[in-house]
């Protein structure tokens, strides 16, 4: 093939428009590619790469693969990072002059896949449109596979990074212009790994995007949607919609009305506190096995599930909309009999979103339409079983939302057999009776087989040989073969077709008869059930809108249902909320960690947090005692509390909180270049700036990245500032290696000290799990780090040394002296005392103030 045949032209053609795609160029039962395009798709699926003219100039690279499992090749390079543009034959190759007429009809990107297979269930697949201007950002996101398409506006890139952390989308939109490039750099390291697309600028022009939302909903505003106040939502919106339009040819119908929310209807978490309390993912791994939703998610469904993952990536902060979800928890906890029926009964319902996403696109097939039967054959039975609950507001609400769609139900009982096949175009989906000329044709075709048979038997008693057939092939159709040694026997209307080695074939007037009746019967059979399955799709399709409204129905009551089966199993309770600003908790364990294989039974303990006496509780205890699993443990029962969870814990009294802010441990920002100490400061910066009275905050050893009088002035300043500032006087717990902390205690009113208690024995420690009031008296870190399995010989130096430190006997036998920089840690505390001791400074202050200096001695200066 080369460049200048008329085929290629039209393939060169198609290429210009979408040069950042792989192009798969459909030609006869293949899709192929050339040039460039081969090279990366042959490398990246691992086919052969081939040439047509080797050796000329004018040789094209090329690779093909056959278009039936295009499937699996189109996610391996989606996956991969690339875009494929599905260019297909738009006409009948027999009645084409000339080139088959061909189009892109399709182009599948990362954000964009519609093959709900290579997808993860549980899990949404967005593609997300950034508009931005003065730090204030419009942000859509959509799902293409369910439909949803949702929008906010949001006040600095803080909230963006949050955005981005929980959807987590595989795409993102930004406009061409420079405007987009500061952001851009700003948001590098959140966006890492996300394809990045630009479109141009005056997609993201407000009077352009508004046009496009209200032409595209076929509305006369956007008051319906809620957004008409937010330039910057509909420019992101519109974006989407301009993006979609560039790459779906498909029928769009399903997308869902623009749904606008508020980032403040719910709690702020920030990109490092979703990572590090593993809410979906676990930090080492980012594995959902080890995460709370690991824990929480007993859904039954996939849409179930992925509406728990977005409720604990959404925490409410409203408490009637808490207490409301609480309630339809408590019932479905209360009433186990019913619970574990209703559970039965949703199981077997599939994914109703994508299905009806893939009906609205006509990439279902006939076992998806069978699968949606199933679902909704289900719903009656559901139906019934909630009515147990009508009592509760929100349970009363979902099953009033559940659309038994009996009509639809009933066609597609009637059209479908009970199991079709996947392929469409081979028959055998259509339920008889359904269609009076479908079922004439079947018998047709099924009279004429047996027509056929009967025959067989005839001839063979007319001519007696046994061993005469009747058979059928594509060339010939239908005829009669007789072998060599039987020939002097056959009759003579037949007639001679074909010789074999070993046999003849012949065929009759009234075979071919026969013939033409049944195989024109197939053809039609077929063609006619291929355009039956199509109305019944089309008439499917229509109800989507219906179909969408129970689907969220029920992934909502399989929520609470998964919320309530953990609930129950695992003794947890319901907790108190109201906006008193209180956190108390009495027994509370860990979520996850309790539910792991422990050498020890999981020690539960209690909190006290307020505004009022307690704000900040300083932590001490030595490494491994328990002080991360204790805070995290309380962040998680706050967040349960406000996702409408019951909570692991005896008692809870949970008062509403805005964010939770953590900084814990190492950040795998370090990949990106930043050192530990960078990375720390940021968040804690972060956290200073944003935090509120009515925020929890979790330190975990603040100030660990530098010298240890810097760490400890550091730590000490952030205390303060935490307490001091009734601006931010969050709820804090704050975590510590730094005893000195602990005098905070002393000078600050809403400060208290605990400390996990450990038991010293025989020189070794014991970890008694208990969050006891007061500060730790020691480190015990050699006891750690001989638990940790240090050699002997180590723990034995190391013993020595730090006696000999504390009892200040430096350089001893070529011991360490502290210098300047890391001076003698019991030192520490006075001497950074006086720094902030201002009481002491006051009365300093106040002498030299009232000093005669014109009437004084130098010696009485001094
Ligand atoms: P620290 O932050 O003080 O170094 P961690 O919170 O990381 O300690 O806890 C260390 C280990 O102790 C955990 O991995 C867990 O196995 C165990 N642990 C922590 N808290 C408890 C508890 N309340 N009951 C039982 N085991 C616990």
């Amino acid at each position: 093939m080369s460049v200048a045949t008329p085929l290629m032209r039209q393939y060169l053609e198609i290429k210009a428009d979408y040069q950042d795609a792989i192009l798969f160029f459909r030609l006869g039962d293949f899709y192929e590619m050339f040039m460039e395009d081969a090279v990366v798709a042959s490398r990246v699926l691992g086919i052969t790469l081939t040439s047509r003219n080797k050796g000329d100039e004018d040789a094209v690279p090329l690779c093909g693969i056959p278009f039936h499992s295009s499937q699996g090749y189109v996610a391996k390079l989606v996956a991969n990072g690339h875009k494929v543009a599905i260019c297909e034959q738009v006409e009948d190759p027999k009645k084409a002059k000339g080139i088959v007429k061909r189009e892109v009809v399709r182009v599948v990107t990362p954000g964009l896949v519609t093959d709900t297979d290579t997808l993860e269930p549980k899990e949404n697949n967005y593609l997300l449109a950034i508009a931005a201007e003065d730090d204030v950002y419009g942000i859509a996101h959509i799902d293409i596979t369910t439909g949803e398409f949702r929008v906010t506006q949001v006040q600095g890139l803080t909230q963006v990074e949050s955005e981005l952390g929980s959807l987590r989308p595989r795409e993102i939109l930004f406009a061409d212009g420079d405007a987009s490039v500061d952001v851009r750099k700003k948001l590098a390291g959140v966006i890492d790994g996300m394809m990045l697309n630009l479109l141009p600028d005056w997609v993201f022009e407000i009077e352009y995007a508004a046009d496009q939302l209200t032409t595209f909903f076929g509305v006369s505003g956007l008051q319906s949607f809620g957004c008409q106040d937010l330039p910057h939502a509909q420019e992101a919106a519109s974006a989407v919609l301009y993006y979609l339009q560039q790459t779906q040819k498909d029928e769009l119908r399903h997308i869902r009305p623009l749904q606008t929310y508020h980032t403040r209807q719910f709690m702020v978490l920030d990109d490092a506190t979703r990572r590090n309390l593993e809410l979906t993912a676990t930090l080492q791994e980012g594995k959902k096995r080890g995460s709370l939703l690991g824990v929480l998610d007993r859904t039954v469904t996939a849409m179930g599930g992925r509406m728990l993952r977005h409720w604990i990536h959404y925490p409410l902060v409203d408490q009637q909309q808490i207490l409301k979800r609480q309630q339809a928890v408590a019932q479905l906890v209360d009433d186990s009999l019913q619970r574990i029926e209703l559970i039965e009964a949703l199981d077997g319902v599939y994914d109703l979103e994508r299905l009806n996403s893939k009906i609205a696109m006509a990439s279902a097939n006939a076992k998806d339409v069978a699968a949606l039967r199933t679902s909704l054959q289900r719903l009656p039975r559901i139906d019934d079983q909630l009515l147990v609950f009508a009592g509760g507001e929100y349970l009363k609400e979902l099953r009033a939302k559940i659309d038994l769609l009996p009509e639809l139900v009933d066609l597609l009982e009637k059209a479908i057999v009970d199991d079709p096949p996947f392929v469409l175009r081979d028959g055998g989906i259509i339920r008889d009776g359904y269609n009076e000329e479908l079922d004439e044709l079947r018998s047709i075709s099924r009279d004429g087989k047996s027509w056929i048979a009967r025959l067989e038997q005839e001839e063979r008693e007319r001519t007696d040989i046994p061993t005469l057939k009747v058979k059928y092939n594509k060339v010939f159709g239908y005829f009669i073969e007789v072998t060599n040694k039987n020939l002097d026997r056959i009759p003579e209307d037949y007639q001679r077709k074909q010789t074999l080695s070993n046999a003849e074939r012949f065929i009759t007037p009234k075979l071919k008869e026969y013939e033409s009746k049944v195989l024109g019967a197939e053809e039609k059979l077929v063609e006619l059930e291929y355009n039956l399955f199509q109305q019944v799709r089309l008439q499917t399709a229509a109800e989507g809108r219906r179909i969408q409204q129970s689907a969220d129905a029920l992934a909502a009551l399989d929520a609470l249902m998964a919320l309530a089966d953990l609930a129950h199993d695992r003794n947890y309770n319901r907790p108190t909320i109201d906006d008193s600003g209180v956190l108390n908790i009495e027994a509370g364990r860990h979520p996850v960690v309790e539910g792991m294989p422990l050498k020890e039974a999981f020690v539960p303990n209690d909190v006290e947090l307020d505004n009022e006496k307690n704000q900040l509780l300083i932590i001490t205890g030595p490494n491994m005692a328990g002080k991360s699993t204790y805070m995290r443990q309380v962040a998680l029962i706050t967040l349960m509390a406000q996702i409408g969870s019951f909570v692991p814990a005896e008692n809870a009294h949970i008062g509403v909180v805005d964010r939770i802010f953590t900084r814990v441990g190492a950040s795998d920002n370090l990949a990106k270049g930043e050192s530990t100490f960078m990375v720390e400061m940021n968040e804690t910066a972060n956290i200073l700036r944003h935090a509120t009275d009515k925020s929890l905050v979790i330190l975990d050893e603040i100030g660990r990245g530098t010298s240890t009088f810097d760490g400890v002035s550091i730590a000490w300043a952030v205390a303060e500032y935490l307490h001091d500032n009734p601006a931010v006087a969050a709820k804090t717990l704050f975590a510590t290696h730094y005893h000195e902390l602990t005098d905070l205690a002393l000078t600050r009113e809403r400060v208290k000290n605990y400390n996990i208690a450990v038991k010293e024995w025989n020189d070794q420690i014991i970890f008694l799990r208990k969050i006891v009031t007061g500060g730790a008296s020691r480190s015990y870190g050699i006891q750690v780090g001989r638990l940790a399995g240090l050699p002997d010989p180590v723990i034995k130096r190391a013993k020595e040394i730090l006696q000999n430190l504390e009892a200040g006997e430096f350089g001893k036998s070529g011991e360490p002296r502290l210098g300047e920089s890391r001076n003698k840690p019991k030192k520490q505390p006075s001497s950074q005392l006086s720094l902030f001791n201002t009481d002491a400074d006051d009365v300093i202050r106040t002498k030299l103030e009232s000093a005669d200096l014109s009437n004084m001695t130098p010696l009485d200066a001094m």
